[in-house]
């Protein structure tokens, strides 16, 4: 079993395979042209795959694949049926923007994936590519529509911004309920890589939009999910993830692991540990020893949490993955 310096259970593993991505959505990517972590840096399928092994056997019971985009890795689905096949009854899911997913959603399901949450900031074509900096709301829509077709359980992420898609809450809603598809809103999370000035709905104005039209009750978390949960009458489930709510760190059970192999604890936190040099070895002892000093080190709150709202993450979430 993995217990943190603070007493807390960690179950969650949250797997980036690729800081790149074919989209730069405003609250995520850096405007300005960067450079890439260079190709061989980046851990192969087989030694992420030995330190989630690692994971596993010490008490990891559910993984994300995410990124920057992972779908822009060759060979996911191989990847996803390598970790399905050494546990049953994991929970596996994938975070992605969708716009490769009509492709390869059905190799996805084949491999053993049950679920994915695809991020869908916007309806209008001309929002869509305004956040995401490219032409993308219809690509996506086929990948949401595919994933469905191959019996993919699928949830949307929307990140809320005023003054850009802060007007298409409830439309968003109503689409996913339309499919079966439940929403996470995510309060935009301060960071420096972000465009300047944008400024993410909060909560509360959320659940104020969506009260207009709709009655709805506060239900309990899923165990440990960040994100507060409400029922509408017709018992359709819509989910907000609040990271500068003070409890929100409370029965945190996650850590992070880069594509470069870095292990971190805290999405806003800049310590970190490397896993390369043990899994490039195949050393089992030295990866799990590395899992165990960055538990001992796990922050008990993000930064957003405390009570300085200003707080801004130095830490770029295409490369942790969010
Ligand atoms: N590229 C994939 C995607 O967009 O779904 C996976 C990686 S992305 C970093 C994971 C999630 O983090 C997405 O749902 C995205 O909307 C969210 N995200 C990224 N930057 C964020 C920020 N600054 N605040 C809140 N959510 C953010
Ligand atoms: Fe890429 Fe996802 Fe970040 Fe958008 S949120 S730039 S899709 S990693």
């Amino acid at each position: 079993m993995l217990i943190d310096g603070h007493g807390r259970k960690v179950t969650y593993l949250r797997v980036s395979v690729t800081e790149r991505c074919n989209f730069r959505c405003q609250y995520c990517m850096p405007e300005k042209p960067f450079s890439w972590v260079p190709r061989e840096n980046l851990l192969s399928f087989e030694e992420l795959f030995l330190f989630i092994k690692v994971g596993i056997d010490e008490g990891i019971t559910k993984i994300r694949i995410t990124g920057g985009e992972p779908l822009l890795r060759k060979d996911l689905p191989s990847f996803i049926k390598m970790i399905n096949d050494y546990k049953s009854g994991l929970d596996l899911a994938i975070t992605t923007n969708g716009f490769l997913l009509e492709e390869v959603a059905a190799d996805l399901k084949e491999a053993g994936l049950k679920r994915l949450n695809i991020s869908l900031d916007s309806l209008k074509e001309e929002v869509a590519a305004k956040i995401a900096q490219k032409d993308v709301l219809k690509k996506v829509q086929r990948g949401i529509d595919k994933a469905l077709e191959v019996g993919l359980g699928v949830k949307i992420n929307n990140v809320p911004l005023k003054g850009i898609n802060d007007v298409e809450v409830l439309d968003i809603l109503e689409y996913a309920k339309s499919k079966g598809m439940s929403v996470r809103y995510i309060e935009y999370m301060e960071n420096s890589h972000a465009k300047d000035k944008l400024q993410g709905m909060k909560a509360e104005e959320i659940k104020e939009i969506i009260a207009k039209k709709y009655n709805f009750k506060e239900i309990p978390r899923e165990s440990s999910s960040p994100a507060a949960l409400f029922e509408l009458e017709d018992g359709y489930r819509f989910g907000i993830i609040d990271p500068h709510k003070h409890d929100f760190c409370e029965d945190c059970n996650r850590i992070r692991l880069t594509a470069e192999g870095m292990l971190i604890p805290c999405l806003c936190f800049e310590e970190a540990m490397s896993i390369k040099d043990a899994v490039q070895k195949g050393d089992i002892k030295g990866a799990s020893e590395v899992l165990k000093e960055v538990l001992k080190n796990k922050p008990e709150k993000n930064k957003w949490s405390n009570d300085n709202q200003n707080e801004t993450s130095n830490r770029a979430f295409y490369e942790t993955g969010g």
